[in-house]
This record gives structure tokens, C-alpha cells and sequence, in this order.
């Protein structure tokens, strides 16, 4: 048996990524931007194959000859001829999938290998017996030989990624070692050469001498200066007695084609500075520069709220052992048009929502101003794993002066939480249809509000350096004790300044109470398109799904040390204590035994008590969150929210025992099917693909259609130049 660390169960959670309602209301000039910005996006994602492991190119290779002649439905039979039983099969559908999800045999969660749930033997006769095998047999057997044994491995160095003796690495040749890294660093350093874009190359000469080579991504091989090439750095360099080589071409051939592709997208901006930026990344991925890629960036930034968001480069630098080298990703996402027309209702009606939250006028904002946020929606996402939010650029020199945007990306966060019913724990049978089918739109009423009107509501007591106050200082009273405020924000003071490490879960429990507070009322409701009982169903979904959330966000406390590592997963469980202390039989939480015999727990709500004991234990809150933070009362804030906080094993909750059983229920990490988009005749078609392994081989083989051998010889030539390189 193998541990099960290693491998993806058959169980595995597959969702499509919805775009469904976004992407058909763009206009015809967006889609084809999105069209060619998403092109750009899978070819350059496929270098990720080349950084992560040297046969997880092979593997990708083999995989697509594999399912270009013979889609999984039909390769089934083929299987159950081999003598692959339909576990084995589905086991072996699913580490497919598992490989165009993470563009190589690593988790791009956790840096661990994984391996196919099947025997060896039985996994090479269902490629023997395949069309593929029948159509080009030396060639099916070339890449099975070249593979086959390293996607088995589990050597420990293979086990995870790695430097050295640590694990594997393909950002830097075998011979390399942590000095060689840092050695390396400085040399950059000295040459001020950014390493984002770069792989590490040592050759050790006859004489035990070594040089270096430093190689960057680019289109173009030739390293002599050309025409618009200003910031070539290639050439010889002796650096503290050392022989350096900086060189460009890594990944050519995939770099022309991102390069192609942006070209292409850029007829369709939507205005100058989508224009530079993408000139400018031309200009990186033609020439290997990262100064161009800065400046591009800085043209990101100033496109403000557009329609379709994009970003593409070698960016997050979590995958490099030595956390410099950047994996190359590129996505891109939209604006959900219908969902932001509802939130624009939602501002619109500010004026007499805000009234009903519970504090005093004078706690509100003398003016509404609508905080910066847009939802979007991913179309495309490539490269080795999907997150629900970014925030880039990650170069300092921009992020600290010229600023960065966050991006909230809606239909991955909306999927993040299980969907399939026998994946659903926590949760009563009776409860679980109606959850299934209305955490979408409950979770858009949620957001709306949380974002909108909590983020954006509630108003902070300032006393400037000239001694003016922002509010009636003489009259303004506290509403819980009915005295005269008597604490204020002083000068400089700031809520993140005055609240530092609680500042940003207590902002964010208050606007989670300001949703489930809000969502209670019908005007809400009604601009969502609720009415009637269907709406009662919504707002049940909505804080049945708040409940569940507090248990499942004891994953994100640490024990030993007391700490919360997620400020809205502590937000939510502060919600849980609330609701659960409110009693009345509004919330329950049970410690079960499940089918399989291990420790479960049951949590239920009672609808027919939330507007009865739900909404004045949140009111009660809500109001006490806003006075503290009004007020700027670090000490009543913190003692109130820490209260709540605190994680004990005492009955009748059990909370610690509870923990252990959320970390046992944990669901794998999900994968997602994404959609292609495709030109037919002057527009931009979307094809969608439902959640199974099935459907993301079919929209992977789907995704390079028409160029899928020419790509995959490519890619074999990238990896087959280097393979002398790695052991
Ligand atoms: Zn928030």
C-alpha cells in the first residue's frame, strides 16, 4: 500500500469553474482580448511542466497522444480489456488529471509527489493496448521508457521538491547545492538582475573549476543586442573569481508563442494602458527582461477596474527552493456584469440600508462611499493551481510606491467549499439539497453585503492634530451604556494602527454580521431576484452555511501556539460562539460517529428561530463590534474578540475534539475543469465542460486541438536538452 499522501483518491472533488453567466455578456472586442490573453495564458502555463520536474513534460506528452486518438469513454474499454478493473481506471483518469491541474507530478499545494493509484504493469498495458501505441508504437514506447519508472518513483529526494539532497528541482541543475544558490544570488545581486525569470545551469570543468550559467526565458536565443533590445544583460562575467554565463532562449519555442498571442490581444485593449502593459510584456517575453515586466506592471496597476483582468509572467516564487524564481502563470478574469449590476443596486439603496444596521446614526459615515471592490470571475487560470484571491505585483520596488490590487476571484471562492453531496460533512441529510442548490445565490447575497455595505459601513471618532473632531464630541453617546464617548482616534492613529493584530479579523466578523444582518431584509433579498419562500430558503442557506463555516475554520487554528492563521476563518468560528451562546435551540452542534466508525459531528440550525433569537444575538454583537471600533476601544474591542476566539476542549462544545475531527473530514484539495474559448468566424464561442476527471482530459486535449503535436514536439525538445542536467 502506498501512503496516501502520495496519492490523489478516485474520490477526488472535480468542479467546473463556472463563467458561464459572465463571459456571454461581454462585448465582442472583450471576448476576443479574453480570447487571446487566455491563449497566451495556456501556452505560456505549459512551461510550468518544464519547472517542476524532470519527466512531468514526458508524462504531459504521453498523456495527450494518449487521449487525442481515444477519449476517455472510449480508452475505458481499451482498459477493461488490459485487465484494469473500473477502480483502476478511475485511478488512473484521475492522476491525469491531476497532472494538467497542477502542469506536473508535484501538488502545487504542499510540493509533494504523486503517483498513479495502479499497478505499473496494468497502467503500460492500457498504453500497449491503445491506439496511440497502435499508431506510433516506438514513439508511445520512447516516452513510456523515459517516464515510466520516475512517475513511480518514491525515492525519498523524489518525494518532494527540493534543492540538493532536500528533493528535486528543475529551477536548477542536479549538481547544484544551497551555497550555489547563494552564491548565485549575489552574483545577480551585483548585476542588478532579477532572478524571476531564471533557471540555474552549473557545469564543472576538467580541471574542478565550475561556471555558471544563468538562463533566462525569452523568445529570442540570439544574445547579442538587436534593435529595441535595451536591457540586455547576457555576455561573460567573472564575478569573485567565478565564471558566469547569462544567457537567454528557456522555453523559446513557448515564449514566441505567449509572445503571438499577446500581439494578438493587444488589437482588442480597451484603452492606452492595457496597450503599454502589453507591449511591455512583449517586450519581457521577447527579450527576457524583467525591468519590462516591471513596467508593465506599473501599467497594470493604473488599468483600474477593467472588464476583463489579466496578468501573465513568472510571478509567485513559492515553487523555487530558494523562493527567487518565479513560476510562470497567467490568467484571466471577468467582470460578471449581471452580478455587478446587482451590487450597483445594492450601493444605490445604501441610503436606506444603512439605517437599519444597528447603531445610531451618528455611527454611521456622514457620507456613503462605496469601497473598492470587484468580483470577477476566472476564465482562464494556467499554471499550476488556482487561487480564490490575488494580490500583485510582488515586486517591492512597485508595491511599496506605486501600489498593487487585490483580485477577488468569485466562481473559484464559490466552489471552494464542497459541493457534492457525499462530500457535504457537517451537515444533517434533510439539509443537504437545499444547500446544495442554494449556496451559490445565498453566497452572492453574502458577498454583496460583506463587501458593500460592511466593509463600507460605520464610521471611526477622530480627533485631528488641530484638536477638530469629525463628530459631536459633547453629545455623541455610547448606546450601550448611554454615557458620553470617551475615547477617539488621536492624530496619526488609524484602525490598523490602533487594533495591529486583531485589525483585519475583527473588520472582517463585522462584515460577515453586517451580511447575515442585512440579509435578513426583503429589499435585499428582492434585488438579488428573492422573493417569497424561495427568499426564506436563501437567508436559511446563508446562515446554515456561516454556521458550518465556524466548524470547518477550526482547520486554520494551531494549537500549540494559540493562533489563528486566517482572519475569516477565525471571523466565522467568532460567529459560531455567538450564534451557539445565543442557545434557544438555534444552533446545535453534536459529536457523532460516522458510517465508517470515525468521530463525526452534526451541526444544525433552527430556521424557524433566526429572526426570532439568530438576528437579536447578531444585533447584539454587530453593535458591540462597531461601538469598540467607533470608539477606538483597543481593550473592550480585543476582550470581547478574543473571548470569542479562544479554542477550548470544554463541554459541552469540545472544540480541540472538534478540530480533530474537521482535520480528519478534510476534503482533498479540489480541481477544477475550465472552459476553452475558440474563434468561430468573427466571434469568440465558449465551451464548457461538466466536473468529472473525464471532462478535464477532454478540455485539455480540447485546449491545443489544433496545434497538439507541433506543441508537444516542442516541449519533448525543451525537456530532452537539459535531461543530461538533472542527475
Ligand atoms: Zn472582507
Amino acid at each position: 500500500m502506498v501512503d496516501s499522501q502520495y496519492i490523489l483518491p478516485n474520490d477526488v472533488g472535480i468542479s467546473p469553474l463556472d463563467c458561464a453567466e459572465a463571459f456571454p455578456l461581454l462585448s465582442p472586442k472583450e471576448k476576443l482580448y479574453a480570447h487571446y490573453l487566455s491563449r497566451a495564458s495556456w501556452y505560456g502555463g505549459l512551461i510550468v511542466l518544464l519547472q517542476t520536474s524532470p519527466e512531468s513534460p514526458t508524462i504531459y506528452v504521453l498523456l495527450q497522444r494518449l487521449f487525442r486518438k481515444q477519449p476517455p469513454s472510449v480508452l475505458e474499454s481499451v482498459a477493461s480489456a488490459a485487465g484494469l478493473s473500473p477502480e483502476e481506471y478511475q485511478a488512473f483518469l484521475v492522476y491525469a488529471a491531476g497532472i494538467y491541474s497542477n502542469m506536473g507530478n508535484y501538488k502545487s499545494f504542499g510540493d509533494t509527489k504523486f503517483i498513479p493509484n495502479l499497478p505499473k504493469e496494468k497502467l503500460k498495458a492500457l498504453i500497449w493496448q491503445s491506439q496511440a501505441f497502435k499508431d506510433s508504437p516506438t514513439q508511445m514506447e520512447a516516452l513510456w521508457n523515459s517516464c515510466g519508472d520516475l512517475m513511480y518513483s518514491l525515492d525519498e529526494k523524489l518525494k518532494q521538491l527540493g534543492l540538493g539532497d532536500k528533493g528535486i528541482t528543475t529551477y536548477f541543475s542536479g549538481n547544484c547545492c544551497l551555497k550555489d544558490a547563494e552564491l548565485v544570488q549575489k552574483f545577480l545581486d551585483s548585476k542588478n538582475l532579477s532572478a524571476y525569470n531564471t533557471r540555474l545551469f552549473k557545469q564543472v570543468n576538467n580541471d574542478g573549476k565550475c561556471c555558471y550559467e544563468v538562463r533566462l526565458a525569452s523568445a529570442i536565443k540570439d544574445e547579442c543586442p538587436i534593435d529595441g533590445d535595451v536591457d540586455n544583460k547576457c555576455g561573460c562575467y567573472n564575478f569573485d573569481g567565478t565564471l558566469f554565463k547569462v544567457v537567454r532562449g528557456d522555453y523559446a519555442p513557448l515564449m514566441q508563442r505567449v509572445v503571438d498571442c499577446l500581439k494578438k490581444a493587444k488589437a482588442y485593449a480597451a484603452n492606452e494602458n492595457e496597450e503599454h502593459m502589453l507591449e511591455e510584456y512583449v517586450q519581457s517575453f521577447f527579450f527576457g527582461s524583467i525591468e519590462a515586466h516591471k513596467q508593465g506592471s506599473r501599467y497594470w496597476i493604473r488599468d483600474k477596474g477593467p472588464i476583463v483582468e489579466s496578468h501573465i509572467g513568472f510571478i509567485e516564487s513559492y515553487r523555487d527552493p530558494f523562493g527567487s524564481r518565479g513560476e510562470f502563470e497567467g490568467f484571466v478574469a471577468v467582470v460578471n456584469k449581471a452580478m455587478s449590476a446587482r451590487f450597483a443596486e445594492l450601493v444605490n439603496s445604501a441610503e436606506v440600508l444603512l439605517p437599519e444596521l444597528p447603531w445610531p446614526t451618528q455611527f454611521e459615515k456622514d457620507r456613503f462611499l462605496k469601497p473598492d471592490f470587484t468580483s470577477l470571475d476566472v476564465l482562464t487560470f494556467a499554471g499550476s493551481g488556482i487561487p480564490v484571491g490575488i494580490s500583485i505585483p510582488n515586486y517591492d520596488c512597485i508595491r511599496q510606491s506605486e501600489g498593487f490590487k487585490n483580485v477577488s476571484l468569485g466562481n473559484v471562492l464559490a466552489v471552494a467549499s464542497a459541493t457534492q453531496k457525499e462530500k457535504l460533512t457537517f451537515l444533517r441529510e434533510e439539509d443537504k439539497d437545499l444547500y446544495i442548490k442554494l449556496k451559490n445565490p445565498s453566497f452572492e447575497v453574502q458577498v454583496g453585503l460583506h463587501e458593500l455595505l460592511g466593509h463600507g459601513s460605520g464610521k471611526l471618532f477622530v480627533e485631528d492634530e488641530k484638536g477638530n473632531f469629525n463628530f459631536d464630541s459633547k453629545n455623541v453617546r455610547n448606546p450601550e451604556t448611554g454615557e458620553l464617548v470617551s475615547s477617539w482616534y488621536k492624530g496619526s492613529e488609524t484602525w490598523d494602527s490602533k487594533f495591529s493584530t486583531i485589525a483585519s479579523t475583527y473588520e472582517e466578523c463585522r462584515a460577515e454580521c453586517v451580511g447575515l444582518y442585512l440579509c435578513l431584509n426583503n429589499r435585499v433579498l428582492s434585488i438579488f431576484g428573492q422573493e417569497g419562500s424561495d427568499a426564506e430558503d436563501v437567508v436559511y442557506i446563508n446562515w446554515l452555511n456561516m454556521v458550518r463555516a465556524g466548524v470547518l475554520a477550526l482547520e486554520f487554528y494551531t494549537p500549540v501556539n494559540k493562533t489563528w492563521r486566517q482572519a475569516h476563518m477565525q471571523a466565522r468560528f467568532v460567529i459560531l460562539r455567538v450564534l451557539l451562546e445565543a442557545n434557544e435551540g438555534l444552533v446545535s452542534l453534536e459529536h457523532t460517529v460516522g458510517s465508517d466508525g470515525k468521530p463525526d459531528a452534526i451541526i444544525s440550525l433552527d430556521r424557524t428561530k433566526i429572526r426570532s433569537v439568530g438576528k437579536p444575538a447578531i444585533e447584539r454583537f454587530l453593535r458591540k463590534l462597531q461601538i469598540h471600533k467607533s470608539t477606538a476601544d483597543v481593550e473592550g474591542g480585543r476582550a470581547l474578540y478574543e473571548g470569542y476566539s479562544s479554542v477550548t476542549d470544554s463541554e459541552p462544545e469540545k472544540f480541540l475534539t472538534l478540530r480533530e475531527t474537521v482535520l480528519l473530514r478534510k476534503e482533498a484539495r479540489k480541481m477544477f475543469v475550465q472552459a476553452n474559448t475558440r474563434v468561430q468566424g468573427d466571434t469568440i464561442e465558449l465551451q464548457e465542460y461538466a466536473g468529472s476527471a473525464a471532462d478535464l482530459i477532454r478540455s485539455f486535449v480540447d485546449r491545443f486541438h489544433d496545434d497538439g503535436e507541433e506543441l508537444e514536439e516542442e516541449i519533448l525538445a525543451l525537456s530532452q536538452m537539459d535531461a543530461h542536467c538533472w542527475s
